[in-house]
């Protein structure tokens, strides 16, 4: 029977690698120009540098590297608001690992606010957060929720079941962003509708969102922006098999919607976690981005049925004016419109152990994977 790594290593086959460079670089020679793909997902980013993939289609194909980092498209304003909660004696403020390191306007970031003596706490499943508020009657523990719609389904349970609870401390601050906002705004944006400045002919789409959420609501960016989007997984297989599907349709002239990653994403997606969030969240009518600016549609709020639960309406907090570091470009890598080694800053002084800008914090962000796989950080 064949194990784990067995299935794995079946996405690594060299051979098979092979096979599709040589199928891409020939549907490229035909098109007669270099085909331009954004990979959304900062997954994909990292497997693309990890595997070397960029370099084994160089001269064919162009990777630009899209805002699907939840850390890296964080604001600064928002990082503030956090830092401000955390330095609240009362609260206990609770969130995932990479939140942590991301700075905020004074160069300070959540574990500062740790090394000052706030009660900062990193969490690697949301619902420890019920716990904590159990163990703490006297504090407000707050969980700061980011993510894409990957995460999204485990904090709609957290609010439910600290409601069926009862618990009267325990709130989230809800950073949840949407997907197709993102491409959508992405597509309309001047850099892109200008013609010459940063052209996309096509899109890889991300892998881990789609399981959520399906592969129907990028129908409308193919029809509408004529751009093909195929859904892809995060092996080296996975990658050139579609970047392959992606070359085709640009050479057959289609632009859909289509999903290598058919182990785990069909069009529907995952109802029972959709209703999960219907349940609990409801759309807002803009959010801030790093790098994209403000986009509407593009996070979730929390629905008045759960207010008590909302930290945003439990906790006024009033900030002044957020401050980006002058010299990081992480708006424009965001954008794809810079690459990180653009960037002054870049492996000298912003590094993983010294992150001035949010792309250098998570593993998922374009310089974090710049860093570690072309700087020779490893
Ligand atoms: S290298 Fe650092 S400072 Fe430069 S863009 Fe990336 S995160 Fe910002």
């Amino acid at each position: 029977m064949a194990t784990a790594r067995d299935v794995i290593e079946s996405y690594r086959d060299t051979e098979k690698i092979k096979l599709y460079e040589r199928a891409i670089k020939r549907a490229v020679e035909s098109l007669g120009r270099e085909v331009r793909i954004m990979e959304f997902c900062g997954g994909h980013t990292h497997a693309i540098m990890k595997y070397g993939i960029d370099q084994l289609l160089e001269g064919y194909v162009r990777f630009i590297h899209g805002p699907g980092c939840p850390v890296c498209v964080l604001p600064t304003g928002r990082v503030d608001m956090a830092i401000e909660l955390a330095r609240n004696p009362e609260v206990i403020l609770c969130t995932y690992g990479d939140v942590l390191r991301v700075p905020g306007s004074q160069r300070k970031s959540l574990l500062n606010v740790r090394a000052e003596g706030g009660d900062v706490r990193m969490l690697y499943s949301c619902l420890d957060a019920l716990r904590i508020a159990e163990e703490n009657p006297s504090k407000q523990v707050i969980f700061f929720a980011i993510g894409f719609e990957t995460t999204t389904p485990q904090t709609a349970v957290l609010l439910m079941k600290a409601k069926e609870r009862g618990l009267k401390n325990l709130t989230v601050v809800s950073n949840h962003v949407i997907t197709p906002a993102a491409i959508q705004h992405i597509l309309n944006a001047p850099e892109i509708r200008e013609i010459g400045k940063v052209r996309i002919d096509a899109f890889i789409g991300p892998g881990h969102v789609s399981v959520i959420i399906g592969s129907k609501p990028y129908e409308y960016f193919a029809e509408e922006f004529l751009k093909p989007v195929v859904i892809s997984g995060f092996e080296p297989l996975d990658i050139m098999q579609s970047v392959y599907m992606i070359v085709r349709q640009l050479r057959e002239k289609r632009a859909q919607v289509e999903v290598q990653y058919t182990r785990f994403v069909s069009r529907e997606g995952n109802v029972k976690a959709q209703k999960l969030v219907a349940e609990v969240f409801e759309l807002r009518k803009e959010f801030e981005w790093r790098g994209l600016g403000v986009v509407p549609y593009s996070s979730l709020k929390i629905k008045k049925d759960y207010a008590q639960y909302d930290a945003e309406r439990r906790f006024l907090v009033s900030l002044p004016p957020p401050k980006e570091h002058p010299a990081c470009i992480c708006p424009k890598v965001i954008r794809g419109v810079a690459v990180p080694t653009e960037c002054k800053l870049f492996g000298t002084v912003c590094t993983p152990s010294n992150p001035i800008g949010s792309c250098m914090v998570s593993s998922e962000g374009a310089c974090a994977a710049y860093y570690k796989y072309r700087h020779g950080g490893h």
